[in-house]
């Protein structure tokens, strides 16, 4: 039997209302995800303001929904409303992509770079939904951190270049083309532009896995590309499908196999792209 069985009470003012809203958001959408304890405990006070499952359901060896570990998981129930529900469930994937980079770094660079080391910066925060007090332009332009930060070692620690993950269920080469959001696009050149290091992204396929009830994450492959060749394969900009936001659209030959990245730190290609810097400029 789990420990964690606080439920939201009935009289509260947030029932059928989205948990991850922080302002009351009247939603009858009922959400289930298995979880491990300590994560259904983490999304509670993390994700959805403090309010707990409005139900505990059965406890099964599965996968967890958000650390994405074998264990016992038991199913949970929140209202959340479609939205945040996305937000929510692509963590687990993130998760798996952070992951795959480090174990690519432990595995594939380290040996041949031991004088470089890669650490995760901007460590995957689970997020209330909040109004946004700051335009996105606004917030590129004063952010320093990306995902990862490579840094030289020795003879003194200094900073080289930074890493931007982008996540999805797709394969560069099965791709028509990358998409990226504009914001997120500028969140890249903001950080470049602040710190004066230039940025590599990495595309890594994640895809689901199903092992009934539960599903885990699984990462297939991994391709990268500098925020100089993607802008220069870019084909064009148009409103996203029935949203607000705008997306880029790019070539994927902006892309390469992850396993050439090592031929790229042994040119050290990173120092040519530091002198590119002042060529970029927000969207
Ligand atoms: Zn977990
Ligand atoms: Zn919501």
């Amino acid at each position: 039997m789990p420990q964690f069985r606080e439920t939201l009470s009935r009289s509260s003012t947030f029932w059928e209302a989205c948990a991850r809203h922080t302002v009351r958001q009247t939603c009858r959408t009922v959400q289930h995800i298995y979880l491990c304890d300590p994560c259904a405990r983490r999304l509670t006070e993390k994700a959805f303001n403090h309010r707990p499952p409005i139900y505990h359901g059965e406890t099964v060896p599965g996968y967890c929904g958000l650390c994405n570990e074998r264990t016992d998981v038991t199913l949970r129930l929140w209202f959340v409303c479609a939205i945040c529900w996305n937000v929510i469930i692509a963590y687990q994937k993130t998760f798996v992509a952070s992951k795959a980079v480090l174990a690519f770094w432990q595995q594939a660079v380290q040996p041949q770079f031991p004088n470089l080391r890669c650490e995760e910066r901007e460590v995957v925060q689970l997020t209330p939904f909040a109004r946004r007090t700051k335009t996105k332009k606004q917030s590129a332009a004063e952010l320093a951190l990306l995902d990862f930060l490579v840094s030289e070692v020795a003879p003194v620690p200094k900073p080289v270049f930074h890493i931007e993950l982008k996540t999805g269920p797709g394969s560069i080469d099965d791709m028509n083309e990358f998409q990226l959001d504009v914001n997120d696009s500028n969140d890249i050149i903001g950080a470049v532009k602040n710190t004066g290091l230039p940025a590599y992204i990495f595309h890594c396929q994640v895809v689901h896995e199903y092992d009934p009830p539960t599903r885990c994450s699984v990462a297939r492959g991994m391709w990268f590309t500098d925020i100089w060749t993607l802008k220069a394969n870019q084909k064009d900009t148009r409103q996203r499908q029935g949203e607000y936001k705008k997306a880029s659209y790019y070539k994927t030959a902006a892309f390469k196999p992850i396993d050439q990245f090592v031929g790229e730190l042994g040119a050290r290609r990173y120092e040519q792209l530091a002198s590119r810097i002042g060529g970029l400029a927000l969207d």
